[in-house]
């Protein structure tokens, strides 16, 4: 391959300075307010022992199946680029041993890697934020990281533009049940499912709700409805989730379809969807995986969380302008340059952002200032340097006024 054509694998890309300051926007406002809630960040390990996601993820999910990046290390290990980080987090659970510090309280912010079809919004490469509540049964964690989501939506001013999708998988007797009675209704028609979903049928048939097969979706129509299965305790543990998010005033639309990719959900299952990145609506998604940790060895507790994909959001919000404008240093003549030099290095210091042209007369480095959206421009020259001065020039109002040098920092103030 000549470097002409070098391209970045399929499903990765770079991000630019515009890109990156998107993300973290994205990422920087959900960090501040999942803090709010207590939330500490995390940071896992981007690669893990292939067995930590194909236990946690189900030998059945998409992931395992599809979507993993796993290699052998040269030391013959067998590991996985994390598809997502509920696994590693779990995992950091048990390996640190902080049962003690129950409930326990993360927030976390990177990329994560699946091998699917790239499209707008789909990655290989691609970036989340979530948090993870651990060691919280009660329906209250579940009404706080909801909250907590749409909170964070709401500081990025999306979430008028998605909707709550809710559902709930019921306890462990609950799921067994409505599983039971939706493999009969679907198993007697088997003949009519995709193929993909006759797959489903014995191993997970939950995963047939889930379906986009347009065939499958005419059955699932008419299927049990999973509400219909909840125990008492399960429907109790529901509803006192959506008061809670009525308490709160978080809007929300019941979906029995709803359900979780993964295998260790329980309980709620969300979702805050858009109609506005065409076929990957799905922005925010989590739920309850009180099972997952001990599938994992450790011991039983409770978690609840979500993840939310950085592109996704990033795409959703509005341009992001620089932090600061630049004040532009414009040396004139030879002398000037050499003063400049110093000059910028002393204001970056004192914390000004100083935007210092390379080459080019006075003329083209004003269009440059221009440009780079400078604040003002300070010129300096063979009379500046004389008077020790400098000419301050403010770039909005094209007033000009001469300041002191010593003075300069105090002036320069009200341009920052
Ligand atoms: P989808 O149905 O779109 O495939 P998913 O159910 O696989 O989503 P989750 O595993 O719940 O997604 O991940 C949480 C969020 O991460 C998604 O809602 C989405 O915003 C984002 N996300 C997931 N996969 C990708 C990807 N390949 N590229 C970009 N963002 C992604
Ligand atoms: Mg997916």
């Amino acid at each position: 391959m000549t470097l002409s054509r070098l391209q970045p694998v399929r499903g990765t890309r770079d991000l630019l300075p515009d890109d990156c300051r998107r993300h973290r926007l994205v990422g920087e406002t959900a960090r501040a307010i999942a803090e709010r809630y207590g939330y500490g960040e995390i940071a896992t390990p981007i690669f893990e022992f292939t067995e930590v996601f194909k236990r946690t993820l189900g030998e059945t999910s998409d992931i395992v199946t599809k979507e993993m990046y796993s290699f052998t290390d040269r030391g013959g290990e067998m590991l996985t680029l994390r598809p997502e980080n509920t696994a590693g987090v779990a995992r950091a659970f048990i390996s640190g041993e902080l049962g003690q510090l129950l409930p326990l309280k993360f927030f976390y912010a990177g990329p994560m890697f699946r091998h699917e079809r790239p499209q707008k919004g789909r990655l290989r490469q691609f970036h989340q934020i979530g948090v993870e509540l651990i060691g919280v049964a009660e329906p209250l964690g579940d009404i706080e990281v909801i909250g907590l989501g749409a909170h964070i939506l709401d500081a990025l001013g999306v979430l008028g533009r998605t909707t709550l999708e809710l559902n709930t998988l019921g306890d462990a007797e609950s799921r067994q049940a409505y599983r039971a009675a939706l493999r009969d209704y679907l198993g007697a028609r088997r003949a009519a499912l995709s193929p993909e979903s006759q797959e489903r049928l014995e191993r997970n048939p939950l995963r047939i709700l889930d379906s986009k097969d347009a065939g499958d979706r005419q059955l699932i129509q008419d299927a049990p409805r999973n509400a219909e299965f909840l125990n008492a305790a399960s429907a109790d543990f529901f509803k006192r989730v959506r008061d809670g998010l009525d308490a709160i005033g978080v809007r929300y639309t019941v979906n029995p379809f709803l359900v979780r990719g993964l295998d260790y959900y329980c309980h709620s299952a969300f979702e805050f969807t858009t109609t506005e990145l065409g076929a990957q609506s799905a922005v925010l998604a989590g739920g309850r995986y009180d099972g997952l940790i001990e599938t994992m060895g450790g011991p039983p507790t409770p978690g609840v969380g979500w993840a939310a994909g950085i592109e996704r959001l990033s795409m959703l919000v509005a341009d992001v302008p620089m932090a600061t404008r630049p004040i532009a240093l414009v040396p004139v003549g030879a002398a000037g340059e050499a003063a400049a030099l110093a000059l910028a290095a002393e204001l970056r210091r004192a914390g000004f952002a100083i935007d210092l042209g390379y080459r080019g007369n006075m003329s083209k480095r004003m269009k440059h200032a221009n440009k780079a959206n400078a604040r003002a421009a300070l010129l300096i020259g063979d009379d500046e340097l004389a008077k020790d001065i400098v000419t301050l020039r403010d770039l909005d109002s094209g007033g000009q006024e001469a300041v002191e040098r010593g003075r300069l920092a105090e002036r320069l103030a009200a341009f920052r």
